[in-house]
């Protein structure tokens, strides 16, 4: 019985283009199968010689210099490069700064506050509980009034929903474009269009997308977005994030916490605060340029292999993963909690059972490591440029003996 779907590991492995780019990344001792790439990624080989260059010919040369020389051109830098090959973006509106959960503060308090008129928030209640915390302390402060879309969690939100509850007192809507439960891939497109219809700003969190998912900002016609840098992108335990601003709305869009780096001229240190031109009003402080050393390096090997083949290769890597949870785990219990459609599936898939979660510690404990998400979901992550069918197929079947 099993040895249809190993056959089907080997020969897809055999297929897969994107196959050689396992070998870039470094290995990590005693693990079997590394399932949960969407919520960090491997390091790059690659990556500890650039950090090893960067301290000692950048840091450890340049010294205060590199400022001028170069650093302080890194979040923009950096964030076009990311715009162009993962969101879609034009550049001059991405930058790379601070963390998501900073950066949802900075970019929804700026959009409510452009909103004056308008009282309300729409959220989800699937969200991630980032998001919706920063939200709430948002409205705490503003006075404003959130509006919560009850979420499907074995799907997400849908235009349907949105078009419910927007109206002439909506200021923002904030939704994932991935959902970090089930992984369903929202409309982004119809949604924002709903928004605009309303004469609300749309604003995306793009951190289970960016590097795994397609992204068209630019022409979603999307307003303002986020994401993290350390999922799909490899940048590493808390590397720094982004945010996306539409050139359109840059000068009317003001971010609460002005810093000297979002200043028109940080190094005059005058007096009073004047926002610079364009994206950088974004910055507050000094930009975590040794933290986006290793985020260049998985750029890189992102415009390498193109998110186009990247997604293809994920569309086979969840799809194999339904295929072993019918087969093998459906017997048992196990009930599938993420989109079977792939155009409107992401780059994970979630298993459920009562229970699950006790099955977490010895499956990691045997080198397997999917995630957990209350209450009983395994979350199965599938970062393509790092996994390999026959390590999904080797997770998969430990957690088959363990359930
Ligand atoms: C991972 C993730 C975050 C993380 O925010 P941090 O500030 O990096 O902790 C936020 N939103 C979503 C949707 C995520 O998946």
């Amino acid at each position: 019985m099993t040895d249809d779907l190993a056959a089907r590991a080997v020969a897809l492995d055999a297929a897969d283009p994107l196959a050689g780019y396992r070998d870039r990344f470094l290995p990590a001792p005693g693990v079997q199968a590394y399932l949960d790439g969407n919520s960090l990624g491997k390091p790059l080989a690659e990556t500890a010689a650039r950090m090893d260059r960067f301290i000692r010919a950048e840091w450890g040369t340049r010294l205060i210099r590199g400022w001028d020389e170069a650093w302080l051109e890194w979040p923009g830098r950096i964030g076009d490069r990311l715009g162009s090959l993962a969101l879609g973006a034009a550049p001059g509106q991405t930058v790379v700064a601070d963390s998501t959960t900073v950066l949802i503060y900075k970019l929804a308090r700026a959009a409510v506050d452009a909103r004056p008129g308008r009282r309300e928030v729409v959220l989800d209640t699937d969200n991630f509980p980032t998001d919706r915390y920063v939200l709430e302390g948002i409205a705490a402060e503003r006075g404003l009034t959130l509006r919560w879309i009850e979420t499907d969690p074995l799907t997400g939100v849908h235009p349907a929903q949105v078009a419910d509850v927007v109206g002439p007192q909506t200021a923002l809507v904030l939704f994932s474009h991935v959902a970090y439960r089930s992984g369903w891939i929202a409309d982004v497109p119809a949604i924002t269009r709903i928004a605009h219809e309303a004469g609300a700003l749309a604003m995306w969190d793009v951190c289970h997308s960016a590097g795994s998912v397609p992204i068209e900002l630019d022409a979603w016609e999307v307003d303002l977005a986020v994401g993290c840098s350390y999922k799909y992108l490899n940048g590493g335990p808390g590397a720094p994030a982004f945010a996306y601003l539409r050139s359109g709305l840059q000068d009317e869009l003001r971010q609460p916490i002005r810093g000297w780096m979002g200043h028109r001229a940080a190094f005059e240190m005058g007096h009073g605060h004047e926002y610079a031109p364009g994206i950088r009003a974004l910055l507050s402080g000094t930009p975590p340029i040794l933290a986006m050393v290793p985020l260049e390096a998985g750029l890189d090997l992102l415009a390498e292999a193109g998110v186009e083949a990247v997604r293809a290769k994920s569309t086979l890597l969840t799809g194999y993963v339904l295929d072993i949870a019918d087969e093998w785990l459906a017997p048992l219990g196990v009930t599938v909690a993420s989109p079977r459609d792939p155009a409107r599936r992401g780059g994970h898939v979630t298993l459920s059972r009562p229970g699950f979660g006790d099955l977490l510690q010895p499956l990691w404990d045997d080198g397997v490591i999917p995630d957990y998400r209350r209450p009983d979901g395994l979350r199965i992550g599938l970062a393509p440029l790092s996994t390999s069918f026959a390590e999904v197929h080797q997770g998969l079947s430990r957690l088959r003996d363990l359930a």
